[in-house]
């Protein structure tokens, strides 16, 4: 009772200093030739109340607005450079260093300057797999991940930027090799990037406001589901890594000088002068550079349509990236 008291003469002080306001302010309406009723001092009061509420909103909704802006902003440019680094690797020979330089550039810029702008904002311990100080509420969880998920992806485009410089005036043999290369880089970020979610759901899960048994649980699972696939997600980059130290064409073999004459001189595709002839199974003879580039879109032979090539790991090697975004 004795804690409740002050409570009460507080209401009561209020109250009258309510009542007291909205006298003055009838003596005033009255004075003033306007008939200010008690309901319009109501309505008024509800009113400025109301805006109060909508102001609140508008500010919760804004800064939630902003991320989800940000959010969009990221993914989009994303899915452009994954466009503009799609038509590079297209351009083999063509590409002009000034271009690639430029464009790793301004993806590096991007970069860190997304980063800079966030550097207060639990960003940057998830990237080497620390939880975030603070437990994250769940929309501000999905937020870092998404950033974080996609500005990886921007950051490998520009390591990839790199290989295409290096390979510019790649082909054939050298060529293949820049496909298996940015094939190898795409596994190494899957793998990076099926770790990142972890840290910070690692925190969320881990919150004891569910219960402490509820939110082990949770954890648990969450942790079993994740080992398996980034178990798979190393043995993809393996098989990625082991491809790119396999030196024979696995597709065929060197033709001999007699199976080139049988053939005839010319290559089906390029209608040139044989250069290094590689045999298929099908026993159609091509240059092993031409019959490379195919290989690099095609798993049939570009004559006779015979399945040549066996389906292995997915390739990256046209330099485009997955789009899927990696949120659990
Ligand atoms: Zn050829
Ligand atoms: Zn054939």
């Amino acid at each position: 009772m004795e804690e409740e008291m002050p409570m009460v003469v507080l209401v009561v002080i209020r109250v009258r200093v309510w009542v007291g306001m909205g006298k003055l302010l009838m003596g005033l309406g009255v004075m003033g030739g306007i008939q200010l009723t008690r309901d319009m001092i109501f309505s008024k009061l509800l009113g400025g109340l109301s805006k109060c509420f909508l102001f609140l909103c508008f500010y919760w909704l804004s800064s939630f607005a902003r991320g989800f802006f940000v959010t969009i902003w990221i993914a989009v440019v994303m899915f452009k450079s994954n466009d503009i680094l799609r038509k590079q690797t297209a351009l083999k020979g063509e590409r002009k260093i000034s271009m690639l330089v430029g464009i790793s550039l301004a993806f590096t810029i991007h970069v860190v300057g997304v980063y800079w702008w966030y550097q207060n904002d639990d960003l940057l311990y998830p990237l080497i797999m620390l939880p975030p100080k603070s437990i994250p509420p769940f929309w501000h969880a999905i937020f870092i991940i998404m950033v974080n998920d996609t500005l990886v992806r921007q950051a490998a485009m520009i390591l990839k930027c790199i290989l295409l410089i290096y390979y510019k005036n790649s082909r054939g043999r050298n060529y293949r090799k820049q496909g298996q290369m940015l094939t190898l880089v795409e596994y190494l970020m899957l793998l990076y990037r099926a770790l990142l979610p972890t840290p910070v759901w690692y925190r969320f899960f881990l919150n004891k406001e569910y219960g402490s048994l509820f939110s082990s649980l949770m954890t648990g699972l969450y942790l079993t589901f994740k080992l398996t696939s980034v178990v798979e997600k190393v043995q993809s980059f393996f098989a990625a890594l082991k491809a790119l130290s396999r030196k024979e064409v696995h597709y065929g073999a060197y033709a001999t000088s007699e199976q080139v004459n049988a053939a005839g001189d010319l290559c089906a595709i390029c209608q040139e002068k044989m250069h290094t002839p590689i045999i298929l199974r099908c026993k159609h003879i091509f240059c092993e550079d031409c019959v490379s580039e195919w290989f690099e879109r095609e798993r049939t032979c570009p004559l006779c349509r015979a399945l040549v090539k066996s389906a292995d790991l997915r390739s990256f090697s046209d330099g485009t990236t997955s789009l899927l975004f990696q949120i659990f």
